[in-house]
């Protein structure tokens, strides 16, 4: 796991460089350190003024402007309007913010069978998007590696303004380090695919890859709904599980990017088996799969294709048995997210994929039996919130991963 420079002045770099002296190793690690902390200050608040930075960062107003220059003269920033400085007076404040104009980014969301991609501006809007399905139970995963590499010519056509890199959302284990797919259980076939060298020599850009729901919480601190948010746990629930931490600001990611991998937790010792080939994973009892079964299991009509949205709208209709399965799915949706507060207590969980479409009866549903799961704590009961319907989390999350990479910062 990683850990990032808290804002404020007690864990700042020294400020200036003493006068005379020359700028040694010790001041310039100082001077990266500020400046890694003015760009994540920038994405995690949003646009500031030169002495917000000041103040947050707890260095000088002329250090802040040393660091913030050359990255406007270069178009990486650019200042806002002026603001008014209110009844002080003095010279009124420009925020400063990314370039609108800065180099796209390309972003993927790689699913079993299904790409997503989309060219992503510096401020986190989505330009243009793509996609295509492949054949997930191909030979080898060079159909997942075309379609990735077709995606992203159509979004960043060749002649455009050159990229700063791509970043990639697998659905699926993932190696940081070698940029490979360690293990897509839905997908055998991109098992073991070094997807980010591939795909980085068919374009002649830096390629990187991460966890998708990993990549789904940078999103959401970064460009979404939890913005700001130190702490905060990014679930995806569908036919898999996942999950993307966020403590204390930053993404947590265990060595050569391991982690995030809470649909095999362990909730019944003697449960149904799992796809990864283990017994009791929450998986087998909180995805859409097991939604299907049990509605099959009960009769209601459509079990083949129920969905959570489905199954509000058989609620809706006043069927017992449909108010009955809702309860028991948000109940073992529940299971996973007390086991997390309980662990690590992230306290807000943003919950992405299917589930959403469960509506207000189902996210309520779930933060009851979250509460009655939970042990009493002064800090309160957690936070379940449903994301948004138009949810690009995990494409800006994926550029995000690019931007970090490039820009240095902790993610
Ligand atoms: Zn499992």
């Amino acid at each position: 796991m990683q850990t990032s420079p808290k804002p404020g002045g007690a864990g700042a770099a020294p400020a200036v460089r003493p006068k005379g002296s020359s700028p040694g190793v010790a001041w310039v690690t100082a001077n990266e350190a500020n400046r890694v902390r003015v760009l994540q200050l920038l994405y995690d608040v949003g646009p500031l003024s030169r002495a917000d930075l000041a103040k947050l960062t707890g260095v000088t107003r002329t250090t802040i402007g040393s660091i913030v220059q050359p990255m406007i003269d270069n178009g990486v920033l650019v200042e806002g309007a002026p603001r008014s400085s209110g009844a002080v007076g003095g010279k009124p404040a420009r925020p400063l913010w990314f370039s609108r104009d800065g180099q796209p980014i390309g972003a993927v969301h790689l699913m079993p069978g299904r790409v997503q991609a989309a060219a992503v501006s510096p401020v986190g809007e989505v330009l243009a998007t793509s996609g295509g399905v492949f054949r997930a139970e191909a030979a080898n995963g060079s159909a997942a590696v075309d379609l990735v590499v077709d995606c992203l010519r159509r979004v960043l056509p060749p002649g455009g303004r050159r990229p700063l890199g791509v970043g990639v959302a697998i659905g699926g284990m993932v190696d940081t380090d070698s940029g490979t797919i360690v293990e897509a259980s839905l997908a055998p076939a991109l098992s073991g695919l070094p997807l980010a060298p591939l795909v980085s020599r068919r374009l002649g850009l830096p390629v990187h890859i991460d966890h998708h729901p990993r990549a789904q919480a940078l999103g959401d601190r970064w460009f979404g709904q939890a913005r700001g948010v130190r702490s905060f746990a990014s679930l995806y629930l569908a036919d898999v599980l996942g999950v993307g931490l966020v403590l204390d600001g930053v993404v947590q990611r265990g060595r050569s990017g391991a982690g995030g991998e809470i649909g095999h937790s362990v909730v019944a010792l003697d449960g149904d088996v799992c796809n990864c080939g283990r017994r009791g994973c929450w998986e087998t009892v909180a995805t859409g799969r097991w939604l299907r079964r049990e509605a099959a299991r009960r009769g209601l009509p459509g079990a083949d294709g129920m969905t959570p949205s489905r199954l509000t709208a058989l609620v809706g209709e006043g069927r017992p048995a449909a108010g009955e399965l809702l309860d028991r799915y948000a109940r073992n949706i529940a299971v996973g997210i007390v086991n997390l507060q309980h662990t690590l207590a992230p306290g807000l969980f943003l919950l992405h994929g299917d589930v959403v479409a469960g509506g207000e009866a189902l996210r309520e549903a779930i933060e009851r039996h979250v509460t009655a799961g939970v042990l009493p704590h002064p800090g309160g009961p957690p936070d379940i919130r449903f994301a948004r319907d138009d949810d690009h989390a995990t494409l800006l999350g994926a550029a995000g991963i690019v931007l970090s990479q490039s820009l240095g910062l902790v993610r």
